[in-house]
């Protein structure tokens, strides 16, 4: 699905892009600012980035919407593995939302999906 994404071949509310990185908006959205992050590079998960420039800039892209939204407290995640992880392309959430919170969802009760 993201890579459909990333290829402008599925749709999409796109907030930034360039030739490595997209965000768009997350649906159905969990919190008021829900932006996933994703490489266009076919990358499964956090757990198999291994380009150090990427992974950091990936962040900085995913700061940089948080600022924009003027998101006074934001938060940066990403899942990987199921069943945390959903879409086996790699993304970082950016969330915010006045009701967030912490530490980070304790309490998973997604049913599994299919893939
Ligand atoms: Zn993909």
């Amino acid at each position: 699905m993201f890579c459909r994404i990333v290829a402008h071949t599925a749709p999409a509310t796109i907030h930034y892009e360039d030739a490595d990185i997209v965000a768009f908006d997350a649906e159905p959205a969990a919190t008021a600012l829900h932006v996933l992050v994703v490489p266009r590079r076919h990358i499964r998960s956090v757990a198999e980035l291994a380009d150090t420039e990427l992974a950091g800039r990936l962040v900085l892209v995913a700061s940089r919407i948080a600022a924009e939204a003027r998101a006074k407290s934001f938060r940066l995640a990403t899942n990987s593995g199921a069943p945390l992880q959903d879409v086996f392309h790699l993304h970082w959430h950016v969330m915010a939302d006045g009701a967030m919170g912490h530490p980070a969802g304790i309490a998973f009760s997604r049913p599994p999906q299919e893939s």
